[in-house]
């Protein structure tokens, strides 16, 4: 077919403002499409047990800090409030743990925050809430002031391919796999997900890991975050 130069396709170009939406669509689904076939690829590999947790070093907080960069600004870009609240007490803390397994469950939680929140604020807690000898126990959450979620749904929305609602899923996209893979991931940490929400007022995801700690932190370089 000819091309006709008035109709760029590409939303560098500088498109008209019709074509702006379609192609809108366009770039969600392929990032969509891309976070799916990760997370389907993980789910297999859980689900086969070839995904094994890998031990590195590293410091707790600078880590989650690292995480949150990128998501802080999404967040800033819906005009959210980004609030970061790690226990003072974990400051210095390095772990021994999985980076990359634990990264992806933060980034699912915390982008699911975000995208279910129109307005008010994203908060993302570490509570260090036990510690014995060269362990350490600390309670993860991720609490949102968006849409939440209905009673009824709370344990369906960890299933595959569970959403909480179809006009829900038609406004925000998504798979309905970031969650099962979070609840798949954390059995791995053995640690389980809950969720409590009062519906039309926001929801909090949480969960507690028991992680080996140490004194030798010579492993400081730290994975970029999964991006799914
Ligand atoms: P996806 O976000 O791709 O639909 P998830 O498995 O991550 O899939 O989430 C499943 C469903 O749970 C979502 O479709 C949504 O209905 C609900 N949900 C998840 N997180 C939140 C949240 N923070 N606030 C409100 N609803 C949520």
């Amino acid at each position: 077919t000819k091309k006709n130069k008035a109709s760029p396709d590409r939303l560098e170009d500088k498109p008209e403002e019709r074509q702006k939406e379609n192609l809108k669509i366009l770039q969600f689904s392929t990032l969509d499409l891309l976070s799916l076939i990760n997370n389907v690829l993980d789910f297999n590999k859980i689900d086969s047990d070839k995904l094994e947790l890998e031990a590195v070093s590293f410091r707790l907080a600078e880590f989650v800090e690292n995480i949150c960069f990128g998501l802080r600004q999404k967040a800033n870009d819906k005009e959210l409030r980004f609030i970061l609240d790690i226990d003072s007490r974990l400051e210095e803390t390095h772990i021994v743990s999985d980076p990359t397994r634990l990264s992806q469950v933060i980034y699912n939680l915390v982008s699911n925050a975000i995208k279910f929140t129109d307005k008010g604020s994203i908060t993302v807690k570490l509570e260090r809430v036990n510690k014995t000898g060269n362990r350490v126990d600390v309670l993860f959450s991720v609490t949102d002031t968006g849409i939440g979620i209905r009673e009824d749904r709370h344990e369906t929305i960890f299933e595959m391919f569970a959403q909480a609602e179809s006009h829900i899923t038609r406004k925000y996209g998504g798979t309905g796999l970031g969650l099962a893979i979070v609840k798949q991931v954390l059995t791995l940490f053995n640690s389980s997900i809950y969720v409590e929400s009062t519906y039309g007022s926001g929801a909090r995801f949480f969960f507690t890991i028991s992680f080996a700690t140490t004194e030798d932190a010579t492993r400081t370089n730290i994975p970029a975050p999964a991006d799914n």
